[in-house]
């Protein structure tokens, strides 16, 4: 046992690395590689095209689940791994995503049911549905729920990486397309962090910028008054929730943000318009 200790520690972090990388190419069953140091080329290849994101994986299983995650974390991005379909869309509705990686297999419910929730509560984060399920109807069904592309397992990492980018670059959130929200006269560049008011820059403090960005990206539903404090409260110095909506409506006007009594907060596209 020592000895093996021993052994582990004295391996390089490249070994471990490639050790990782076999592993990963056992559990896709992308085999024989005869070359695990070509394979991580070739991964790293495709990785170094997506810039770093936020990722979202819905998967039971362990081994693909554990490769999944070493695989995007090896390239920098940030990852949140669930097991169950339990619980994945309120997490969805409370945090922001550029994509979610979708397992429809899971002890608990459909992947399929997932999607027809996420969708009908308005979240737009691109999905890409990893499954063995290949038939056709399974594929198109999918694609009806609300899937922005189906990969069905096994699947090689390389194909996982170009299909995450398409689809991230479609949804704009791969920085190819600027990231813009705007309702009527009222304009947010997500990249620049600018705000505009007909067209005229308005100067925002770093919570009242979170405020309005968090609302304008889930305009289309209520954010309670708790799920707004725990996204801006780490930029507030201090003044409540309701002391930075109306310092924000002072600024960009009345009309933009409503008030639903007793729940929260939500972007009135109407009057706005
Ligand atoms: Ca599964």
């Amino acid at each position: 046992m020592k000895e093996a200790y021993r052994q582990e520690s004295t391996r390089t972090e490249e070994d471990l690395k490639i050790r990782r990388l076999a592993f990963i190419h056992r559990v896709f069953r992308v085999v024989p590689v005869p070359d695990a140091r070509f394979a991580q080329a070739t991964v790293r290849a495709c990785a170094a095209r997506l810039s770093a994101v936020k990722l979202y994986l819905i998967e039971d299983d362990l081994n693909i689940g554990q490769a999944l995650l070493t695989v995007f974390k090896d390239e920098g991005h940030e990852v949140v791994w669930v097991r169950m379909a339990n619980d994945a869309v309120e997490r969805l509705q409370a945090e922001d995503f550029d994509a979610v990686l979708l397992d429809l297999g899971l002890p608990d419910g459909d992947g399929n049911e997932v999607l027809k929730r996420l969708r009908a509560a308005g979240l737009t984060v691109p999905v890409l549905i990893i499954t063995a399920r290949d038939g056709l109807q399974d594929r198109l069904k999918g694609f009806d729920n609300g899937a922005d592309d189906y990969l069905i397992k096994p699947f090689e990492i390389p194909e996982l990486l170009v299909r995450l980018r398409a689809i991230l670059r479609r949804s704009g959130a791969h920085g190819e397309a600027e990231a813009l929200w705007s309702f009527g006269n009222l304009a947010l560049e997500e990249k620049r962090m600018r705000v505009t008011l007909d067209g005229l820059p308005v100067m925002l403090s770093k919570t009242e910028y979170a405020l309005l960005l968090t609302l304008m990206k889930q305009s289309d539903r209520v954010l309670t008054r708790a799920e707004l404090e725990k996204r801006v409260l780490p930029f507030s110095d201090g003044p409540t929730l309701d002391v930075h909506i109306s310092n924000l409506r002072k600024k960009i006007g009345d009309g933009h943000i409503r008030t639903v009594r007793g729940v929260g907060y939500m972007m009135q596209r109407d009057r706005a318009a």
